[in-house]
């Protein structure tokens, strides 16, 4: 549908820019007027073009940037098809509600259901792919073996789409378990690789009511974002009608994402749109009041830091970050600076009590932060003889760092909820950041 708009645009450039008015208009009216004989669905509200080298990952369940969402705007995402089974189910019920979703795609099931692949493509969802056999653990696996995963699964599913097109460069992980070589190769050909932002459970052995459930709890919590489901199961099957039904009832839109090429221009966004929750202004984050005057009778130069004020251990919350955060921004300051010189006895009742909300961290800085936390549980003995020279610099340290390594087991819950297809195995965040130190994606599910 999109191709046919573009290429009437090419037609005839001179009505372009109103055929373009129209098409926007008619985008936000789209939801349940252009879906004939289905007054309550929920319908696409509007479809994004992304450019994958511009944003080569996304989702935060392990990243800090996901899709330039409005709030209560979601991108519905099913795993693991084509299987005809519940495949064919799931695009009748997306197709009575008129909304448009991406399919990764599994190389070896478009081999076997090709016809399946095309159903895809011509219902208008987008194409994408999931790998060719879906292995357990790619993290893991030699990085050649996971470059021939990712190209056989494009091969297989542009073989089945069987009109000369490929997939869109959007790839998704099995059970999201990435490594830094799989993001560069991903970068290196043009793939988005993406994560999400909240799972549903669906490939767990859980009710349908379940899945509804949490699919919507997490949406609530995170207010827009991709949920991630799969095509392949029938508790997705049975759940997705309510969880479309109830999106529209609170009032979520649908937005379908397509990938740029050089017909179709990407999106224009702002650099924070890709951020779950951009800084606000209205919203104190890392940012400090005014440090009142104190009356001194000191030199007019502001006194150097002392070393002793750099010492504390958490001023390395943010420098660890660049290496293992993969786009995690830095906070812009230190996030606590501290005073320098105390004001003379007396003068403090006078000062202002800063309000709990300055003490808010904006979301890139509480996943860097988490990510602190679960690398020092990951590396239990290398926090202890952390903790021993800590503790001679600052005799708080030590307490401070076994409240953190106790935080990731406590919140590791119900196995971290990994979305991964029924089989697999999903690791303790802290195990697994133990296996490979990657830190953030423990951070993002600590976070739901
Ligand atoms: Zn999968």
């Amino acid at each position: 549908m999109i191709a046919s708009v573009f290429g009437g645009l090419r037609r005839r450039p001179l009505t372009a820019f109103c055929v373009g008015l129209l098409t926007s208009v008619a985008a936000q009216a789209a939801s349940a007027a252009n879906c004939p004989g289905h007054p309550d669905a929920i319908g696409t509200s509007r479809t994004i073009v992304v450019d994958p080298r511009a944003h080569p990952i996304i989702g935060t369940m392990q990243y800090a940037k996901t899709l330039p969402l409005a709030d209560r705007e979601v991108v519905l995402t099913f795993d693991d098809g084509p299987l005809p089974k519940y495949s064919n189910e799931i695009l009748d019920i997306l197709a009575a509600h008129c909304a448009k979703a991406t399919f990764f795609l599994v190389g070896r099931q478009a081999s076997e259901n090709p016809e399946g692949v095309r159903k895809v493509r011509d219902a208008g969802h987008t194409v994408a792919t999931h790998t060719q056999n879906h292995p357990v653990g790619m993290d893991r696996l030699p990085l050649d073996r996971s470059k021939q995963e990712i190209e056989q699964g494009i091969a297989s599913v542009t073989a089945a789409l069987g009109d000369g097109t490929a997939p869109a460069p959007f790839l998704r992980i099995p059970g999201l378990r990435v490594n830094n070589g799989i993001e560069e190769f991903a970068a290196s050909k043009g793939l988005q690789l993406w994560s999400a932002d909240f799972p549903a459970d669906d490939w767990r052995d859980v009710s349908a009511n379940r899945v509804y459930e949490l699919a919507m709890q997490r949406l609530e919590r995170k207010g827009k974002g991709i949920l991630l489901l799969h095509d392949i199961q029938p508790r997705t099957v049975a759940a997705l009608p309510r969880i479309l039904h109830e999106l529209k009832v609170r009032g979520y839109r649908i937005v379908h994402v397509v990938p740029a090429t050089p017909d179709r221009p990407a999106t224009p966004t702002e650099p924070q749109q890709w951020l779950l929750h951009p800084p606000s202004e209205v919203v104190a984050t890392s940012r400090w009041p005014k440090v009142p005057k104190f009356a001194s009778a000191g030199p007019a130069a502001l006194p150097v830091p002392a070393l002793s004020d750099l010492d504390w251990h958490t001023t390395d919350l943010g420098v660890r970050a660049p290496r293992r955060g993969r786009g995690v921004p830095l906070p812009p300051a230190a996030l606590w600076p501290r005073q320098t010189a105390l004001p003379p006895a007396g003068t403090l009742a006078a000062l202002p009590v800063p309000a709990a909300s300055l003490f808010k961290l904006q979301e890139s800085a509480r996943l860097t932060m988490l990510a602190s936390f679960a690398r020092r549980a990951a590396s239990t003995a290398q926090a202890r003889s952390t903790e021993v020279s800590s503790a001679k610099l600052a005799g708080k340290s030590r307490r401070h760092d076994r409240a953190a390594a106790a935080q990731p087991s406590a919140s590791a819950g119900p196995a971290a909820q990994l979305p991964q297809s029924a089989g697999e195995t999903a690791p303790k965040p802290a195990a697994q950041a133990k296996r490979n130190g990657r830190s953030v994606r423990v951070a993002g599910l600590k976070k739901r």
